[in-house]
């Protein structure tokens, strides 16, 4: 067989095996044998570079981070769809098609979509390759995200068959529950904000620079619409429900739950049964789309200035409930963070119990007045993280007091401190029982010092037993004191429920830690848990510098010539380095062996970081990050600050009642970004 023919089949085979495990959910051979066949195609394509073509399975990440999207314009505007709320609502729409339709009480055939909370994305093939893939943007016009798009597992680089010429799909992009869940437990772990819900997180994905994290990121995909820009549609293509079965014969993925509804009536029992049905699914529906089968009768109704006249969405009931606030406590975080949450009466919202929810800061407590014994309107915010939404002043009790934030730390009672420009208070006492708790867990994360068996309940332990009170003194803890550890169980109410010691897990940590003590330089930096030091910037401190001991010592300006390291993180380790008691931690972690320089080898100049070249002007309050974390953000990813907007900005970042700032930007054409959108990039 010659390398050409050999080239075509291995293609075409992985192809259809890609289709079976990410679209079908039903593979044919093992992940042993798929990876054979994929090492095998990049084997050959390496020794035949002049052979390798873009939709080769090979070529999903080909490029490296772009510096921004260009726009790009849609072949036929991508319509928002008119909502329905109720049943009401539902019937009307259904009236309303009758009508146009000149259709008297003779029954519509409509397809019930589910309707998927993720990105819109409008997919280009041209002769069957996909060429292009954009976001909806403003419904005309969206941003070319072609080389995030080709990471997208699901979607196919090349279709099966398929109609020749130029093609637009539509469908949605999105992250599934399982995924979300991952990314957030790892942005935890290494101390990053965490997402709100699968959709923020989805969308900010694709709006990342740099496609190797797209693809990291396994992001789900479905397809729903063909248009086929002025061309008349096949003769098989005469209903909705046949371009779902070409789509899906094409390879593309087509959302299995979908129906064909006769009448109105089949429609509104579909929407009944979802509201609650879609609790199981692996992905997050906010409604159901209701479409007109018929492709000739949607001809004939045709479209408003802003909707199709042929489709409406319906939206399930909002995840809101009431219940009554019992409490405002706080909790406090690893760097001393003092931060109030709400305490509930237990009530079910969307599948689960509540019984408390974040409240943010004190600030936002304020503003909303919320009170101990009010009854609040609680939500799920995309299904996942309860958020307290107002409270109801009808019910308030007579005795209610505004809430007043605590002077001092909830765990340690030293005085909170609140930085200038934060809205956070912060206990600052470094030997915070509360601290040195989320501290610990830290130090022995995965990402950090990596002790495995080191969880919060054995953390726990060890501190409540006094046997740890700072880092080192885990370097100190004999084998023996760890296996006669007596430990709550895990499962109170399992019969086998009785506290037991800890035995050979104990034994198992005590070779963990020991193991830890030949970790990277890189590691321990980062489990110090020193401010705006995330795994990044860490890694490229101890590379760059090479000990302990000139990290500690190095001054702010030795610091900021570093790549990749700006004002902050250098004021942020060089007074971390300052501290007596930091040193004195880490004299002591020598002392017990633990390693003090880098095993990297030495770098040149490290490669430039994803906003390498990129300058920001921040400007007003954002959401929920301070400036120093949104500068600290971008430093660490190597773009620099600046305290003015000019022509050479490359972004301005703007939150509420931002001002003149935001004013100079627009006048000058340069791009604004929320908060969300900042996230996007700093992913
Ligand atoms: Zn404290």
């Amino acid at each position: 067989m010659d390398v050409l023919t050999r080239l075509q089949l291995l293609r075409e085979q992985i192809r259809h095996h890609e289709n079976c495990y990410y679209v079908l959910a039903a593979p044919e051979i093992s992940d042993e044998e798929f990876d054979r066949l994929l090492h095998e195609l990049e084997k050959l394509e390496s020794e035949h570079p002049d052979l390798v073509t873009e939709d080769s399975p090979t070529q999903r990440v080909a490029g490296r981070p772009t510096a921004s999207f260009p726009t790009v314009e849609h072949i036929a505007p991508m319509l928002s769809l008119d909502n329905a709320y109720n049943e009401a609502e539902l019937r009307a729409f259904d009236e309303r098609v009758r009508k146009g339709a000149g259709l008297g009480d003779a029954a519509v055939d409509y397809v019930a979509e589910l309707k998927i909370d993720g990105l819109s994305i409008a997919l280009t093939y041209q002769e069957g390759r996909l060429v292009r893939g954009a976001t909806r943007g403003d419904g005309t016009r969206g941003e070319d995200v072609t080389a995030n798009v080709r990471t997208i597992r699901p979607i196919p680089l090349a279709l099966k068959g398929g109609p020749t010429g130029r093609m637009e799909v539509r469908g949605e992009v999105f992250l599934p529950r399982a995924a979300f869940a991952r990314i957030n437990k790892e942005r935890e772990d290494a101390g990053e904000p965490l997402f709100a819900n699968p959709r923020n997180a989805a969308a900010g994905t694709m709006r990342n620079l740099d496609p190797a994290l797209v693809a990291k990121r396994q992001l789900g995909a479905f397809s729903y619409q063909v248009v086929l820009s002025g061309r008349e549609p096949p003769q098989d293509m005469q209903k909705h429900r046949d371009a779902l079965r070409a789509l899906a014969a094409w390879g593309l993925p087509v959302e299995r739950h979908h129906q064909r509804c006769s009448g109105i009536d089949e429609v509104v029992a579909f929407c009944e049964r979802w509201a609650e049905g879609r609790l199981a699914l692996d992905f997050d529906t906010d409604g159901v789309v209701i479409k007109v089968d018929d492709l000739a009768l949607r001809e004939r109704l045709g479209t408003t200035a802003k909707f199709p006249r042929w489709a409406t969405a319906f939206k399930f009931p909002a995840q809101q409930a009431h219940t009554k606030l019992r409490r405002i406590e706080v909790n406090v975080g690893r760097t001393g963070a003092n931060t109030p949450y709400a305490v509930l009466e237990p009530v079910f919202v969307a599948g689960s119990t509540i019984s408390m929810a974040t409240l943010h800061n004190a600030d936002d407590i304020a503003r909303k007045d919320l009170r101990e014994g009010d009854t609040v309107v609680i939500e799920k915010a995309g299904d996942v993280i309860p958020r307290v939404v107002a409270p109801i002043l009808a019910l308030r009790p007579a005795d209610a007091v505004p809430w007043v934030m605590p002077t001092r730390c909830r765990a340690c009672d030293s005085e909170l401190v609140r930085d200038e420009d934060e809205v956070v208070w912060r206990c600052d006492n470094s030997s915070c029982p509360a601290r040195l708790r989320r501290s610990l867990e830290h130090f022995a994360s995965r990402s950090a010092m990596n002790i495995e068996g080191l969880g919060e309940s054995l953390v726990e332990q060890v501190i409540e037993q006094g046997l740890v009170r700072d880092f080192a003194d885990l370097y100190h803890l004999a084998s023996a004191q760890l296996e006669n550890l007596v430990v709550a169980p895990r499962d109170p109410k399992s019969a086998r429920a009785v506290p037991r010691k800890l035995g050979k897990v104990g034994r198992n940590v005590f070779a963990e830690i020991e193991r830890s003590k030949s970790n990277d330089l890189s590691r321990l930096v980062y489990a110090l848990g020193i401010r705006h030091v995330g795994e990044k910037a860490a890694a490229t401190l101890s590379r760059h510098l090479r000990t302990m001991a000139a990290i500690l010592d190095a001054p702010v300006e030795a610091l900021q010539t570093i790549p990749d390291v700006g004002p902050v993180v250098a004021a942020s380790v060089r007074s971390f380095g300052h501290e007596p008691r930091n040193r004195a931690v880490i004299d002591k972690l020598a002392a017990a062996g633990v390693n003090m320089a880098s095993q990297q080898p030495e770098v040149d100049e490290g490669a430039p970081g994803p906003l390498a070249g990129k300058t920001f002007v921040l400007t007003g309050t954002l959401p929920t990050m301070t400036r120093e974390e949104a500068t600290a953000a971008i430093e660490e990813r190597g773009g620099k600050v600046a305290g003015s907007v000019s022509k050479k900005t490359s972004y301005v970042v703007a939150g509420e009642e931002a001002g003149s700032k935001l004013e100079k930007a627009r006048a000058l054409g340069i791009p604004i970004l929320t908060e969300e959108g900042f996230r996007g990039l700093i992913i």
